[in-house]
């Protein structure tokens, strides 16, 4: 049996009808860039987290970057990132001009851990740029007394949890602002890049608008020095039709979820199934397991036709685009053993009732001998 990680083109084929009257009705409209489509989908989408405004851009790291400025974080200022997660989370930090300052995650839920944070505030730290990997909010309920006592700002990177919930609250509302991606093989995908900013602040919307317009609020008049980071039309429209999809797609990973979840045989350090954390809602962006042996356990996998993928297997400390964090490498023991540990399993809408039950008993055959 083959079990692709993901399969893109069937979540396309599912709504083929929407979609295509979706993408017809816009080019037939003859307006493409900050028309009704995306007017409507930051509408929707807003309403859908439970903030008052959203503003569609053009990826996750430029949502996260003009969340930054949004706040006047920059040159001078730190803002602590988590030492596990996609590299885009440090480098809307940087981009800005600010020092991302690195975390260790909590090792149950490998999302950043938030009584690691007062250690490394200094007189310069502005925020916390906290991320929901791998589809389960970060423990929000400490980050918020911590951040409220320290004076910090407290951000989301919400690229990877489309409709998570933390004590009921959506992803996207537990904080200062969150920036969202809609890359296609997130859980709310485009056909091409794709973002969001969502605050509830009405001054750092308008900052954005402006901002990912060339900084104008009105046609050829320029408030401030912008960029352009446009969600365009296309992708709002595909958008709207996949958002009213989202709860349904979301509740079929958790029943993917759930198969992996009954039918592995958790052992020790050998396989570590995921650990769910107090008051989430896990959405299962990714469902990953970690192991003492995963390479041997991935190619047993991949022989059998089952699809794996490493997220993230060379953190982002030692990448060369970070050489000056690269001395520190040992400061990262947690996550160091997590990028050689962490496996992650078919996960998708998609996926059949079949294959999940197929990877669980090629995962488990893995150990029985
Ligand atoms: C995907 C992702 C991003 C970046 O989103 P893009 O739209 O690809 O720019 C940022 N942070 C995390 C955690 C992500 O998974």
């Amino acid at each position: 049996m083959k079990v692709p990680f993901l399969d893109l083109k069937v979540t396309y084929l599912e709504l083929a009808d929407e979609i295509d009257s979706a993408i017809k009705s816009v080019l037939k409209g003859g307006w493409y860039i900050l028309g009704e489509n995306v007017r409507c989908f930051e509408e929707e989408f807003a309403a859908y987290c439970g903030c008052r405004y959203c503003v569609g851009v053009g990826s996750g790291m430029d949502a996260l970057e003009l969340l930054l400025k949004a706040h006047e974080i920059g040159q001078g200022d730190e803002v602590v990132v988590p030492a596990n997660t996609y590299i885009a989370s440090a480098l809307a930090v940087s981009n800005v001009g600010a020092i991302p300052v690195l975390v260790e995650p909590d090792p149950r839920t490998c999302n950043i851990d938030p009584f690691r944070i007062e250690a490394v505030i200094t007189s310069r730290t502005r925020a916390v740029m906290a991320v929901h990997l791998y589809g389960q909010t970060a423990d929000m309920k400490r980050f918020k007394e911590i951040c409220r006592k320290c004076g910090l700002k407290l951000f989301e990177d919400a690229a990877q949890a489309h409709g998570a919930m933390h004590f009921g609250v959506k992803a996207g509302s537990l904080s200062d602002g969150a920036g969202f991606s809609f890359y296609p093989g997130k859980n709310l995908g485009a056909f091409g890049d794709g973002g969001a900013v969502l605050t509830d602040e009405r001054d750092v919307a308008e900052y954005v608008r402006m901002a990912r317009n060339y900084g104008s609020g009105k046609k050829y008049y320029n408030a401030i020095k912008g960029m352009n980071s446009r969600l365009d039309e296309l992708q709002a429209a595909i958008l709207r039709v996949k958002l009213r999809h989202l709860d349904e797609w979301n509740r079929r990973r958790s029943e993917v979820a759930q198969i992996y979840l009954d039918r592995l045989e958790a052992r020790d350090e050998e396989l570590v199934l995921p650990h769910i954390g107090e008051g989430n809602t896990h959405v299962w962006h990714l469902f990953t397991v970690r192991s003492n042996r995963r390479d041997k356990l991935r190619a047993h996998l991949e022989k059998r036709g089952i699809e794996t993928l490493i997220h993230y297997p060379v953190p982002l400390y030692s990448q060369a685009a970070y050489q000056e964090m690269s001395r520190s490498r040992k400061n990262y023991p947690i996550s160091d053993s997590i990028s050689e540990r962490i496996l992650s399993l078919p996960m998708g809408p998609h996926l059949s009732k079949e294959a999940a039950e197929y990877v669980c008993a090629v995962v488990n055959s893995f150990f029985e001998h």
